[in-house]
């Protein structure tokens, strides 16, 4: 078997051109582009290689993303540079680049983030808001999985999805985005013992890992579809969680990296802080 690609690419594009006339509207009433704040404590690579995509597709769709660099990063540092975004009319999105160093509170970082500009979904409260099934912002990681998934006619109702990875950022909301459209969910992560049994008989396959050519053939069930939300540098190329070459001749469904999840994660991003801009609220 061979499978078919999920692929994210043709789907963001598509999402892109409604966002760009959305942004050009507001910019046309307001006098001034839809605006994200991305809050920069770290000098990690990876964490600005992020930023940038932002950016691109920032100056590409019309909504202006820029950096708000924290110098010698404290939890105190950056709790203040994000309460004085919230207090910015200009402002309609804020988010957190990741890693901060270890010693600054992520977490009360992203709580000072007001839900109406949590346009990733960060803080406690929309995380909240999205385990109790209330309308909120969704990260936007776990929200492309779900763009990816029915971009594709994938039926979730009923399904068996194991999710590979239980971060705040991606494992855990997509956990409740897919349980809340139907699905049984199996949550796995590094304590999880015979993980290969547990993806072996899922229908849908999500990993999370951080891990290169993580999942391989022998742990996905014939058939299944596979989603790999992993980014990893290896050398000069991207490559995800799964072993792409190998699980395609399994699976009928895998998605690639790059060109999988990665590319409606940003226009999914962007079209928060749109809705930011034009609502005042998710
Ligand atoms: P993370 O915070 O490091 O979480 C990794 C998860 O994987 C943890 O839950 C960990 O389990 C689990 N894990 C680690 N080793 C494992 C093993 N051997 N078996 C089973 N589970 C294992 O990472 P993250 O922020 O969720 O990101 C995961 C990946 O997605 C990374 O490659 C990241 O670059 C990528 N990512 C992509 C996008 C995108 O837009 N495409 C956005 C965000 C992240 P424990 O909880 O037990 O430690």
């Amino acid at each position: 078997m061979s499978a078919r690609t999920l692929l994210g690419r043709p789907l963001a594009e598509a999402r892109r051109d409604a966002l760009t006339s959305g942004a050009a509207g507001f910019e046309a009433r307001t006098g001034s582009a839809p605006r994200l704040a991305v809050v920069l404590g770290t000098s990690d690579e990876a964490a600005l290689a992020y930023f940038r995509t932002k950016q691109r597709l920032g100056e590409k769709v019309g909504v202006c993303v820029e950096d708000v660099r924290v110098d010698r990063p404290t939890t105190g540092r950056i709790v203040a540079a994000v309460r004085e975004l919230a207090a910015d009319p200009s402002v309609h999105g804020i988010m957190i680049e990741t890693p901060l160093p270890a010693d600054v509170d992520l977490r009360a970082a992203q709580d000072a983030i007001p839900t109406e500009k949590d346009v990733d979904g960060a803080s406690t409260l929309s995380l909240g808001r999205l385990f109790s099934g209330q309308p909120g912002f969704v990260p936007a990681t776990a929200a492309a999985v779900m763009a990816l998934l029915d971009g594709h006619g994938i039926e979730l109702r009923g399904a068996h999805a194991v999710v590979v990875g239980r971060s705040l950022v991606v494992g855990r909301p997509l956990g409740q985005l897919l349980l809340a459209r139907g699905a049984t969910v199996t949550a796995c992560h590094s304590q999880t013992k015979n993980l290969a049994a547990h993806t072996k008989a899922a229908d849908v396959v999500c990993v999370a890992v951080g891990k290169a050519r993580f999942l391989g053939p022998d742990a996905v069930r014939p058939g299944a579809v596979v989603v790999d939300v992993g980014t990893n540098a290896v050398g000069d190329t991207l490559v995800g969680d799964v072993d792409f070459a190998s699980v395609s001749e399994v699976a009928a469904w895998v998605s690639p990296v790059p060109g999988g999840v990665g590319p409606l994660t940003t226009v999914l991003l962007l079209e928060n802080v749109l809705q930011a801009a034009e609502t005042g609220r998710p």
